[in-house]
């Protein structure tokens, strides 16, 4: 069995050498209530970043020379489980191995014949939610409005934009190259879209594009970015604080607009959250992101990585920008 362990926690952009590869023989024999699961997709996200570091967080922080965990599907190859039967699908928070024992907790069947499925690590499961929930919950969107999106090329930054469509918004991506401008214009229906790497005056060409002033803003990354978007804001606009990318390897406090003005003369919103807020949600909306995919009305990109052993690398190619919706690495 292979495994990927935490060897220490990174300073800055993370690092290979902050990850540990070793092969264990492990006793994979079974008791009551077991079974042994072969990972098949493995979701790397930012927020593991967090999850790296030993500061107060919503999650704990993963341990020094133990394996880092995350969204992942697995197949059951055998199992003395009395709900799970060797040849199913699960999905849940696994180990980073290629093999290991699970008593079934916080796990649930995926079914292969319904979606591909790694799908189910993200447009129908954790970034999906997210861009659904963070949209309706807290965006509030209502016909005709116009919403920003940041981040707007990946997992959950692309449904953001294509729910903002369905609901009838008038729609801008920001996103850091001409090809993800273009992705998300041609083949998701955005509006517009800004490449923030090629803009001088990013407070201008939100401008430019956003002629009634932004009514709702979802941000995925934070920073200089959020800043030009704040100083567009409408009258009760809805700020929704989802992720910040561009400071999560930031080593000493960043430097910020003062946000309270924009708000105050805004009567505007601003409001972080955690999906898990909204788990009561979970199976209405997934039904709808399924719903919207079989009428063709949503649709999905992923960037698949080959390889058990690239999964540390495709984690900190998300801070390079070089996925295209949402990173998954196929074992
Ligand atoms: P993405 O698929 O969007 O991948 C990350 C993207 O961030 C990259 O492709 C890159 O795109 C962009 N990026 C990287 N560095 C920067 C930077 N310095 N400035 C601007 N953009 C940058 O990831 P997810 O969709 O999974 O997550 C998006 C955000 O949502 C993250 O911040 C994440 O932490 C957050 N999140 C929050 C959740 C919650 O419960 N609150 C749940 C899930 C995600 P580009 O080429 O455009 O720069």
């Amino acid at each position: 069995i292979q495994t990927i362990l935490l060897k220490q926690r990174p300073t800055g952009r993370p690092k290979i050498s902050d990850f540990e590869f070793i092969t264990e023989e492990s006793d994979l024999t079974l008791k009551k209530d077991e079974m042994l699961l072969e990972t098949v997709y493995v979701s790397v996200d930012p927020y593991l970043r967090g999850r790296m570091s030993d500061a107060k967080s919503y999650v704990d922080p993963f341990k020094i020379n133990k394996p880092i965990y995350s969204g992942s599907i697995a197949k059951v190859i055998a199992s003395k489980h009395n709900k799970f039967n060797e040849g199913d699908y699960v999905s849940g928070m696994l180990d980073w191995k290629t093999k290991q024992i699970s008593n079934g907790n916080g796990l649930i069947k995926v079914d292969a014949t319904k979606a591909p499925l790694s799908a189910y690590l993200g447009v129908l499961g954790m970034t999906g939610l997210t861009a659904y929930l963070g949209l309706t919950e807290i965006g509030q969107p209502k016909t005709g409005e116009t919403l920003v999106v940041s981040g707007a090329a990946g997992a959950v930054g692309s449904i953001v934009g294509q729910i903002g469509k369905i609901l009838g918004l008038n729609v801008i991506g920001i996103a850091g190259t001409d090809e993800k401008v273009n992705m998300i214009t041609s083949e998701f229906g955005f509006d517009h879209g800004i490449n923030y790497n090629s803009s001088t005056n990013m407070n201008a060409a939100i401008k430019k594009v956003a002629t009634s002033g932004v009514d709702i803003y979802f941000d995925n990354v934070g920073g200089p970015i959020s800043d030009a978007v704040l100083f567009n804001i409408n009258k009760f606009a809805r700020m929704i604080i989802c992720g910040a990318i561009s400071v999560y390897n930031n080593t000493e406090l960043p430097q910020s607009v003062s946000v309270q003005p924009f708000l105050i003369k805004n009567s505007a919103l601003m409001q972080g959250f955690i999906i898990s807020n909204f788990s009561e949600k979970f199976p209405e909306a997934i039904n709808q992101l399924a719903t919207w995919l079989a009428d063709g009305k949503l649709t999905y990109t992923e960037t698949i990585v080959e390889g058990f052993e690239n999964i540390p690398k495709a984690f900190i190619d998300l801070f390079d920008g070089k996925n295209k919706g949402k990173m998954i690495v196929r074992i």
